[in-house]
């Protein structure tokens, strides 16, 4: 198996301020431990080019890249209560919206057996309209939505620790968008309830899973084999894109799930298995305690590249059960 990574240090210039924790150096994080996990030649690094704003407009309004335009160059921008831009801060998001669009290019050429989009600011917060959550475009819907503009039908599981209601607003009507998010509930922005399963012609392409605090990989792994992969099977998914955070870790200062690298191992094998190889894209969304972030990426791509390397063991016995049960006994 062979896997594109797509990573570039101008993404380290977008700068929130001091202390903020979705910070530059996830990044060098994210790669470092790519690297001590001895992949090799297995790996083949690329930069991104930057999303044209014809392929924004497909997922945002125009107001929204009007204004985040407005804003490039600028120092010290603040556009909700935690997301901020710097002088750098349009090239960064351009160039993480880029790096989907390119991967769907370069798979599509048999380049490689899948891609991990090592990008930031992060996305699946950011909504049609607005900015939000750390996040300024929602890097994960504008490849999705340049896939379906092909024809494609796409599943988008996202297993960040929070809620993907960016991704989830942009697809809630859509029936070729199959939206699955795995988070903390309660928790930051609030949304991603059991009830919320799409609207109109795209009921039932969104997929919830609230979870409590504590939960544990056990309970991942069940909700990805006895909900979401029936799901995916009748969905018929020509890609899947995984919105890959990693602060579901037990040692993420954010939130208060219990999954560990090994969870992330075999989520990730899991979730390849469901889609056939070179139609495969992963996206860095959060991940706030920087070794666990290193060790999780590393984790996810080994799985990737059909390699097991689990630095920690999988977790279980925490709660949650109860919210695959539900979605078991309301037959989704
Ligand atoms: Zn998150």
């Amino acid at each position: 198996m062979s896997i594109l990574m797509f990573a570039d240090e101008r993404l380290a210039d977008h700068r929130p301020p001091e202390g903020h924790p979705e910070r530059p150096e996830r990044l060098a994080a994210a790669i470092d431990g790519i690297h001590a996990a001895g992949f090799g030649e297995a790996l083949t690094w690329r930069q991104p080019t930057e999303a044209p704003t014809e392929k924004l407009l497909g997922v945002h309004e125009s107001q929204l890249v009007t204004a985040l335009d407005e804003h490039a160059g600028l120092d010290r921008v603040q556009i909700d209560g935690d997301t901020f831009m710097s002088a750098g801060s349009m090239q960064a998001a351009r160039l993480a919206a880029g790096a989907g669009l390119d991967a769907i290019d370069a798979l599509r050429e048999g380049e490689a057996d899948s891609a991990f989009c090592l990008v930031r600011p992060p996305g699946h917060h950011a909504t049609p309209r607005t900015s939000m959550g750390f996040c300024l475009f929602n890097n994960i819907a504008v490849a999705a939505q340049s896939l379906t503009q092909q024809g494609e039908r796409v599943a988008i599981i996202d297993f960040d620790a929070h809620h993907g209601n960016g991704t989830q607003d942009a697809f809630f009507d859509r029936e070729d968008v199959l939206f699955v998010s795995l988070h903390e509930f309660p928790q930051y922005p609030g949304t991603g309830s059991f009830d919320e399963r799409g609207r109109g012609p795209g009921a039932g392409a969104t997929i919830n899973f609230p979870m409590p605090s504590g939960t544990t990989g056990d309970v991942y792994l069940r909700a990805l084999d006895q909900v979401i992969e029936p799901e995916l099977e009748m969905f018929g998914a020509d890609w899947i894109l995984i919105s890959a955070g990693f602060d579901a870790h037990r040692e993420d200062p954010l939130t208060n799930l219990g999954l560990t690298s090994g969870d992330y191992a075999a989520m990730t094998e899991r979730i390849c298995s469901y889609a056939p190889a070179g139609r495969r894209i992963a996206f860095l969304e959060g991940g706030y305690d920087l070794d666990a972030l290193g060790r999780s990426a590393a984790a996810c791509t080994g799985a990737l590249l059909g390699e097991r390397y689990a630095p920690e063991a999988q977790s279980n016995g925490g709660p949650g059960s109860h919210i695959v049960d539900a979605h078991i006994a309301a037959g989704h």
